[in-house]
């Protein structure tokens, strides 16, 4: 069997098209969608991830700002930032970018961000909304990764779903989002002992480690969906997957590719939170 590929770049293409029309009737009705970015430092990774957002952002018509500050930059300055962000009308949603320098904790700036304005998902209040189910925010990655199942139809309920990986913003929250979509799940992480024959039973298998080409033909079940998550980069410079694809693509039924796959998605998954943030914070329906 040869996967058919699910092209994240494409997908993402065609949700911001629907949603350049959502934000030109939303503007009809006196309404911008508006993202503010943080960004603290000069960490290179992040200013390219924080581009990327604002010109997505324009390919959808979404309004957007960064506000860049030094490396030096205090909690206290930050969070009063926030405080301003959350009582700014214009200003729909906030993301402060990481990772933040280390006299700043990510906890208090995650929790100071107003959760009605937390595009990223990220607050307390709404990973606990999520968890049990209730409509929320929910963190773009795992977000972009059901959107993808869903793309094509591929049925999660009943299946098997083996996570490998369990931080805060990948691998926890895609397994709650698989079970909330009735999908049996299993999370595999560092301390797990049988890896690979757990991951060899997955009907849908997510592979979020950040290791190159760790999950290889072996570890997966002939006809099984495979997303990959990781983004890691090669000493010859390029992007690859924590999936092994060329051996992987043989035995699986669908599979995501490194890059075009799940990284766009996040992007176009942040852009419809912010639409979703505007109309919330606005009591705008449609
Ligand atoms: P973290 O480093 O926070 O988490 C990695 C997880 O993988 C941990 O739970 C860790 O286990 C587990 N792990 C590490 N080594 C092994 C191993 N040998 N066997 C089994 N599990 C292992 O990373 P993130 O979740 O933030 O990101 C994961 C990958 O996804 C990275 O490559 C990152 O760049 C990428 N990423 C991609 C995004 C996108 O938009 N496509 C967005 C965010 C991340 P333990 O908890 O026990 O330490």
């Amino acid at each position: 069997m040869t996967a058919e590929i699910i092209n994240g770049k494409d997908l993402s293409t065609e949700l911001k098209l629907e949603m350049k029309a959502e934000v030109e009737a939303l503007k009809e009705k006196g309404l911008i969608p508006h993202l503010t970015v943080v960004l603290i430092g000069n960490n290179p990774a992040s200013k390219s991830y924080v581009k990327g957002k604002e010109k997505a952002a324009a390919e959808t018509g979404i309004s957007s700002s960064i506000v860049e500050l030094p490396a030096s930059t205090t909690e206290t300055e930050l969070l009063q930032l926030i405080q301003e962000l959350n009582e700014d009308t214009s200003v729909h949603g906030i993301l402060v970018q990481l990772p933040l320098p280390e006299q700043i904790r990510e906890k208090k700036v995650i929790e100071a961000i107003h959760p009605d304005k937390d595009v990223d998902g990220f607050h307390p209040i709404n990973i606990g909304k999520m968890m049990a189910g209730e409509d929320t925010f929910l963190p773009c990655t795992p977000y972009g990764i059901i959107t993808m199942l869903k793309s094509k139809n591929i049925k999660i309920e009943g299946k098997h779903a083996v996570v490998i990986g369990r931080s805060n913003i990948v691998g926890k929250p895609v397994g709650q989002l698989l079970l909330n979509e009735n999908a049996t799940v299993t999370y595999c992480h560092s301390r797990t002992k049988n890896l690979q024959e757990l991951a060899a039973n997955a009907d849908i298998l997510i592979a979020a480690i950040g290791r190159a080409h760790a999950i290889t033909a072996d570890y997966i079940k002939e006809g099984a969906v495979v997303i990959d998550v990781g983004i890691n980069r090669l000493e010859n410079g390029s992007l690859t997957g924590d999936v092994d694809f060329e051996s992987a693509k043989e035995k699986a039924s669908y599979i995501t590719p490194v890059p075009r796959g799940v990284g766009p998605m996040t992007i176009t998954m942040l852009l419809k939170n912010t639409i979703k943030a505007a109309k919330g914070l606005s009591n705008i329906e449609g």
